[in-house]
């Protein structure tokens, strides 16, 4: 199975941590919409077979207007029957959970919510520069309860810099308080070209200390799993059997299609981007330029990306679909370190399925990098 990933490019202000490909200015919302169906049209026979799940993300696509998202669900439904889909998914901010918005989404057959939510307190939110406070969190998920949608994935950040005194227990609990269905927990990156990397070079933002990310990141792990979700990928957890399709079409490496500005795509080992520039990818698109580059996974980058995303993941990597395709001297070296990490119980072999636990899982970026193959 495989997915539809549409990407809407535009914010009301940038979030002082983001460095998603978005614009603040909509002033080429209207040529944005029209070239997002251009390209599905141009695309048609991309669309993989066996499509499960349609996922709208950006930037903030509840921004946009109904009519604006309607004219893209009639265009992809000439492309692939949406109401077969197992997942739609939108992500929506909270200060757009309103019932007319919500109850619109439910004419779509848009079946679950990717919340924006970050924090529970008004003075990290402002810290943040978003855009919503907590009132319009709790007023925004009771509306999308009362509209009837139940499958919520909430996200929240935790490894902000001590010196905000933040209690994010605390600010955790109250958000489990509405007992959504999946939660995805992001720790606090810092990149470069966005503000709080602006901040962090002149040194006026400080990172948290590792071992303290790490007591946050355990805290949470045991919190959700005493509260009966599961663990499934590093950053996300969901109740039993609500895992995000989108997701882990993803992770498992199946085919997907990206659509608009600096989406990816991905099918037969063949990646491909869209450019992260909104003018550039409108021109191209309306003079029917190339608007992407690609590159052809070679086997054992392929092989690699297995490694890496499935130890990121309670599910793990398949060892028979690595090591059958490794050279003699690759399988070798690569038994002989994966049996050291399972000796030191950091790694796991179950019915052939090598994962790691996720009290290890902030070990992960490490472990795959010790196991990658180097060349063919
Ligand atoms: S975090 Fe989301 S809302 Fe904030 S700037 Fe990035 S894409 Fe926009």
């Amino acid at each position: 199975m495989s997915g539809i990933y549409i990407h809407i490019p535009f914010c009301k202000q940038a979030c002082h941590y983001c460095d998603f490909h978005f614009s603040t200015s909509l002033k080429l919302k209207n040529q944005m919409i029209r070239s997002i169906i251009k390209e599905i049209q141009l695309r048609s026979n991309e669309f993989p077979n066996e499509i499960n799940s349609l996922y709208i993300g950006g930037g903030t696509p509840s921004l946009m207007e109904n009519t604006d998202l309607e004219l893209i669900f009639t265009a992809l439904e000439k492309q692939v029957s949406l109401s077969d889909l197992k997942e739609i998914t939108i992500e929506i901010n909270p200060e757009d959970l309103h019932k007319n918005k919500l109850e619109f989404y439910k004419t779509l057959g848009i079946n679950r919510l990717s919340i924006g939510i970050q924090s529970m307190d008004n003075k990290v939110l402002k810290w943040m520069n978003r855009v919503h406070d907590k009132k319009q969190v709790i007023n925004g998920i009771n509306n999308a309860k009362e509209i009837g949608f139940e499958n919520m994935s909430l996200d929240f950040i935790y490894g902000t810099p001590s010196t905000l005194n933040r209690n994010y227990q605390d600010e955790l609990l109250e958000l489990l308080e509405f007992e959504p269905n999946h939660l995805s927990c992001y720790h606090l990156t810092i990149e470069s070209g966005t503000y709080f990397g602006h901040l962090l070079k002149k040194n006026k933002i400080k990172t948290l200390e590792d071992d303290v990310s790490e007591e946050e990141f355990l805290w949470i792990s045991n919190k959700m799993k005493s509260l009966n979700y599961e663990h499934y990928e590093i950053s996300n957890f969901a109740i039993k059997g609500e895992e995000s399709y989108h997701n882990s079409n993803y992770w498992k490496q199946r085919p997907y299609i990206g659509l608009g500005p600096g989406a990816h795509s991905f099918n037969k080992g063949k990646r491909r981007w869209n450019i992260s520039n909104n003018v550039q990818y409108i021109k191209n698109i309306e003079s029917t330029s190339v608007f992407h580059k690609e590159e052809v996974l070679s086997n054992y980058d392929s092989i690699n990306e297995q490694i890496m995303l499935g130890l990121r993941t309670s599910k793990g990597f398949n060892l028979d679909n690595v090591v059958n395709n490794l050279k003699i001297k690759n399988k070798t070296a690569f038994e002989n370190k994966l049996n050291r990490f399972i000796k030191e119980e950091i790694i796991f072999n179950k019915n052939n399925n090598v994962h790691m636990s996720p009290e290890k899982w902030l070990l992960s970026e490490y472990v795959s990098r010790e196991l990658f193959i180097l060349s063919e």
